[in-house]
């Protein structure tokens, strides 16, 4: 009977993160996914230059298009640019980024398998034991990177109920739009939806056009897209491609019990609410994942507790991040209006582009406005 290092459910950028990094240590791993690559992924594809660092090679063959500035669109129309002379972020096709990311993760030893369904899961002390409809699996470790529906993370949850309780979801829908895109800009606008935004992101040849939200309850549907393209761009564009999917969110309240399982991406509730961004979330607690596995197998320390040691910044941001959508999606002109202050739109760019502390970033915050009332 084969028992594998690790078992990864999803072949998305957290699972591919963890999978590259197990298999670079020499761990065997075995890497699931219920699709064959390439494959839709309802997403922008838009990667901050941090998430680009944070991958553990270069992906320059997907890239389309890279952009210095982007566009803020307020609900009374008026529009803040923000820009500077490096890149703030590239753009991809999810379908080509993840075809791409699984096939370096192959050639890093990893294995591959498309499976139909999981069954079961069950675990002790020692291991892990996978039912799939196509066969048992057994693993020392597994890793739930099953995307925001995550199979995984029902199935382990806490207390047998259906759902984790500290896991939450926001809505994001998406088409594209063929059109010669070099020129336009990347837009973020937040006059379309409530709590969130449309996003207009170039790539070359068409357009991504979409709208998220943080609350997964208000309506966001292709009616609802297709008005807001034809505000944008006249009705007499061909629209294509339209998908939506959940995002995941809640890694910040998460207390991360187990010590055979461990939930990453969106499965783990990795995105940031504020910005929708979870692409880089994925890929940080993919690799988190990886280290924690690799920290127990050779004997450093305990998984669990290594995740949550390598975890705790990002959990520290979503948290931050959290609050700050709670209170900018409450009243978003009043965001706009404190982003006219270019040290703060300073420290905002620099953290969606580059990671920044937010707790460096909330202190900058206090400071301003502790500066502007002694100035009233
Ligand atoms: C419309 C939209 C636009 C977005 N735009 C951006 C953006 O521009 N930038 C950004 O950073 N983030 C964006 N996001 C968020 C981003 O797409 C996700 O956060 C990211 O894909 C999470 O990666 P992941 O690996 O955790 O999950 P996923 O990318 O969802 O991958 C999960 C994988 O698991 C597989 N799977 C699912 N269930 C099972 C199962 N039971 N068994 C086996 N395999 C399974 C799936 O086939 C999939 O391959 C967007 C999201 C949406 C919905």
């Amino acid at each position: 009977m084969k028992i594998w290092d690790a078992v990864v459910v999803g072949a998305g950028p957290a699972g591919c993160a963890c999978a590259y990094d197990l298999a670079s240590a020499g761990k065997s791993v075995l890497l699931l996914d219920k699709s064959d690559f390439p494959r839709p992924k309802a997403c922008a594809g838009g990667l901050t230059m941090k998430t680009v660092r944070a991958l553990r090679f270069s992906i320059e063959p997907v890239i389309q298009q890279k952009v210095d500035r982007i566009l803020l669109e307020s609900r009374d129309s008026s529009r803040i640019p923000v820009g500077r002379r490096r890149s703030i972020c590239v753009m991809t096709v999810r379908a080509e980024l993840d075809a791409f990311c699984l096939t370096k993760t192959i050639e890093a030893g990893a294995v591959f398998q498309r499976i139909r369904r999981i069954d079961s899961i069950a675990h002790d002390e020692e291991k892990v034991v996978v039912t799939a409809a196509d066969g048992v699996l057994h693993a020392r470790f597994l890793v739930g990177a099953d995307g925001a529906n995550s199979q995984v993370r029902t199935m382990c949850s806490e207390g047998g109920t259906s759902e984790a309780g500290w896991f939450r979801k926001g809505l994001a829908i998406e088409a594209n739009l063929r059109r010669d895109a070099h020129k336009d800009d990347l837009v973020f606008d937040f006059s379309p939806v409530m709590s969130g935004y449309g996003w207009i992101f170039p790539k070359r040849d068409h357009v991504n056009i979409g709208l998220y939200c943080i609350d997964a309850e208000e309506v966001l549907n292709r009616s609802r897209l297709s008005t807001y393209i034809t505000q944008q761009f006249g009705d007499d564009v061909k629209t294509e491609d339209f998908a939506g999917q959940y995002v995941g969110f809640g890694a910040a309240k998460h207390s991360a019990k187990n010590d055979r399982i461990f939930l990453v991406g969106d499965a783990g509730g990795f995105v940031d609410p504020l910005t929708g961004e979870g692409i880089y979330g994925a890929v940080m607690s993919g690799q988190a994942a990886a280290s924690a596995i690799c920290a127990q197998l050779n004997h450093r320390a305990t998984a669990r507790e290594t995740f949550i040691s390598r975890t705790k910044d990002l959990r520290e941001n979503l948290q931050i991040a959290e609050r700050i959508a709670t209170s900018f999606y409450a009243d978003p002109q009043r965001g706009f209006r404190v982003m006219k202050n270019p040290l703060l739109r300073y420290a905002v760019l620099k953290n969606y582009a580059d990671g920044l502390q937010l707790t460096g970033l909330l202190r900058t915050t206090r400071r301003l406005s502790l500066h502007r009332s002694s100035a009233s």
